[in-house]
């Protein structure tokens, strides 16, 4: 059987307004209904996720951008797995590298992960590195990203998780910026490679890994397809719902 592509919108601190995401997430739940190649997942922002709970359907889930990694913790401002859970998100985006920038550590995004699968939701692992040197010194980025912010996964829960490759040099701007198809393979295979000697081959091909950075309509079946990658973590397009469904669609029809 063909395997969904994963296509993520992830939304940031966007729309400004309550009204604008409706219309947003109206149009996105729209396109990706039609399609059965493609598992969409929205990421609203905290304030909207309650607006939006158990709208998710099979092809369209809603999904979180962060989470906290205990349920009943005395912190203020945070959010906990089993209140993510009770809403219908599906799926938890932990360690994007603005969060990272932010102080999350590997250890702090690994407990996050083993938390998102306790509650039954998929956690969105994202890794990358900040530049691309000669020497391949980027290797060893990844490689200790993938050590220390998986730690504690059980194997058996690979399955559940996703891992997206999301260099920082290539997020937030066009196309022609973005990672190049060849290098995301190659990318994806030492990914594999690295879980590989980590853990075993097999627990090595369950997870999906996606690309994020600078996807657009033009460069999305190119990605797909030559970059060899289960999905996509799209940021700024997907706020655009016009190009956002047409990549959705694009999605749809790569093999
Ligand atoms: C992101 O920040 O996760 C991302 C992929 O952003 P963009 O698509 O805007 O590069």
């Amino acid at each position: 059987m063909r395997k969904k592509k994963l296509v993520v919108a992830n939304w940031k601190m966007n729309p400004a307004t309550l009204p604008e995401a409706r219309v947003l997430f109206a149009r996105a739940t729209r396109a990706g209904s039609r399609l059965e190649n493609v598992q969409t997942v929205i990421c609203p922002p905290f304030p909207y996720l309650g607006v939006f709970a158990h709208r998710g359907t099979t092809r369209v889930r809603l999904g979180a951008q962060d989470v906290f990694w205990q349920n009943s913790a005395r912190v203020t401002g945070e959010v906990s797995p089993e209140q993510l859970a009770d809403l219908g998100v599906s799926h938890v985006i932990v360690g994007h590298s603005e969060r990272r920038a932010l102080g999350e550590s590997d250890e702090i995004v690994a407990k996050k992960a083993v938390a998102v699968l306790k509650e039954g939701m998929r956690p969105i692992l994202c890794i990358g590195e900040k530049e691309r040197d000669e020497d391949g010194r980027y290797f060893e980025t990844l490689k200790n990203q993938i050590k220390g912010s998986l730690a504690g996964i059980r194997r058996s829960d690979f399955r559940e998780l996703v891992i997206a490759y999301e260099p920082l040099w290539a997020i937030g701007k066009s196309a022609r910026d973005a990672c190049q198809p060849r290098d995301i393979r190659e990318t994806e295979i030492f990914m594999r490679k690295t879980l590989t000697d980590l853990y075993d081959s097999e627990t090595a091909q369950a997870p999906a890994i996606l690309y994020g950075g600078s996807v657009e309509g033009e460069n999305t079946a190119a990605i797909l397809s030559e970059g060899g990658v289960g999905g996509l973590l799209v940021g700024h397009k997907s706020l655009d719902a016009e190009e956002f469904s047409a990549m959705l669609k694009e999605a749809n029809t790569v093999a």
